[in-house]
């Protein structure tokens, strides 16, 4: 009997990652189906449709499973910190931990944003437009170094949690989990009891990844229904190098930075990452995905808790690679379409602007557009540009958060390799032994 319950859940949880992953495919042809259709029939038949399909039942499976995703974050993040933390139970290789994963993130980023500038420069998607500057839109200003200090610590935890304000969340996780060390019997308990939600609060992800497949179908369908296509004709060059830097990030950039930095074979890695891209692809935001990609980091790639559950979340909150590669795509497109030239100063300080706009990127859909704003007013370009690329943002969006994700992953894996924390035989193992052992 129980050999053939143990077959049974395999199968069908090696099932549910090809589900998911054709809820997406669905999706797209679904979405796009619609689109064009909707356009070619009478006016009061496309209402409808878009009434009862895309409005009706698409948006409401696509915003319940994201809101099914979204309220484990915050408890998951601080539950999992504070038993991450006291297992720890060392002050000196926490921060260690922490500085090394916070150089690796601005590393990552200062990279991604680099190659983007170089291959813009190289392609030049925005010549040939010849735009003049007007400049009426409004740039967000960059709060000062010592304010976002100030900002990290929360003053009522209660709110931090209530607004789900990641870094002031991470403070508190880590300061509690500290205290639950120094506390005795006491703190002993209490972390028993922790530990124990962790567990149920992962049962309850994994509740939500069966939902999967229906809520990743519903999200996509509506996107690629209401995107409009005929956007993208002009911005076909400005699209394609961001991809084409995306996936360069992603297949070369990562697999090099992992083999090079920790010595773990890059295969394992992408092949197990690809249910996260889809999740982060899926809902255009790294934080709604965090509970997916804590369980891949944690139960597909062996890394012990006590790192990932730092690295993921704060990698998710100030790491963003993929944004940062749109944004200096964007800020060369800008330049060229308004034919203003910009100097060697200009790109570092692109790059430097760029990399610490991306930290203050909230991981959540559309951010890294608002904060592009601030990198193009650092080196004087017009910010009415964003106007240019804003109608075929949404689709990058979607794709730079799966590269997001990606790289906060693979720094948690390399962190997590440096401190001896990431079990080898997991991360070499086939995804459908885990899952089996998973379910
Ligand atoms: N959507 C991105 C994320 O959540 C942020 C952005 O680029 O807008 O990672």
């Amino acid at each position: 009997m129980e050999p053939k319950t143990e077959s049974h859940s395999r199968s069908s949880k090696h099932r549910l990652t090809v589900q998911i992953l054709i809820g997406m495919g669905i999706g797209v042809v679904v979405g796009l189906a619609l689109n064009l259709f909707l356009g070619t029939i009478g006016e009061t038949t496309g209402q409808l449709i878009r009434k009862v399909a895309v409005d009706g039942v698409f948006r409401l499976a696509g915003q319940v499973f994201l809101a099914l995703l979204q309220v484990l974050v915050v408890p998951l993040v601080l539950v999992s910190l504070t038993c991450g933390t006291a297992a720890l139970n060392d002050v000196r290789r926490l921060g260690r931990i922490g500085i090394r994963t916070f150089g690796l993130y601005l590393m990552t980023t200062a990279i991604a944003i680099s190659i983007a500038l170089f291959a813009a420069v190289l392609v030049g998607p925005g010549r040939g437009f010849g735009l003049d500057s007007e400049a009426t839109f409004e740039a967000a200003t960059a709060p000062s170094l010592v304010d976002v200090l100030i900002g990290i610590f929360p003053k009522n935890i209660f709110q931090s949690l209530g607004e789900g304000n990641m870094l002031q969340i991470i403070v508190f996780a880590i300061l509690f989990g500290l205290a639950l060390t120094m506390a005795g019997k006491a703190g002993e308990r209490i972390l028993a009891f922790l530990n124990d939600v962790n567990e149920v609060i992962m049962k309850l992800v994994w509740i939500v990844m069966v939902l999967a497949p229906y809520g990743v179908f519903a999200l996509i369908a509506r996107t690629f229904s209401e995107q409009g296509f005929a956007a993208f004709a002009p911005l076909a060059k400005y699209f394609v190098l961001i991809v084409a830097v995306l996936f360069f990030q992603l297949l070369v950039v990562y697999p090099a930075l992992l083999k090079v930095f920790s010595g773990l074979s890059p295969r394992p890695f992408l092949s197990k990452m690809r249910e996260v891209q889809v999740f982060a692809f899926s809902t255009a935001s790294s934080n709604a995905t965090l509970p997916v990609t804590l369980n891949t980091v944690e139960k597909h790639l062996g890394v012990k808790n006590s790192v990932a559950s730092f690295t993921i979340p704060l990698g998710a909150t100030i790491n963003m690679d993929g944004t940062a590669i749109m944004q200096g795509v964007a800020t060369v497109f800008i330049a060229q379409a308004y034919t203003m030239g910009l100097g060697l100063t200009d790109y570092l300080m692109v790059i430097l602007t760029a990399t610490l706009a991306s930290v203050g990127t909230a991981g959540v859909p559309g951010v890294g557009l608002i904060m592009l704003s601030m990198v193009l007013k650092q080196v004087g370009l017009p910010v009415e540009g964003i106007a240019l690329i804003i109608g075929i943002d949404r689709l990058l969006d979607m794709i730079r958060t799966a590269v997001n994700v990606t790289g906060d992953s693979a720094v948690s894996c390399i962190v997590a390799k440096g401190e001896n924390a990431i079990d080898i035989d997991t991360y070499h193992r086939s995804l459908s032994e885990l899952e089996k052992e998973d379910s």
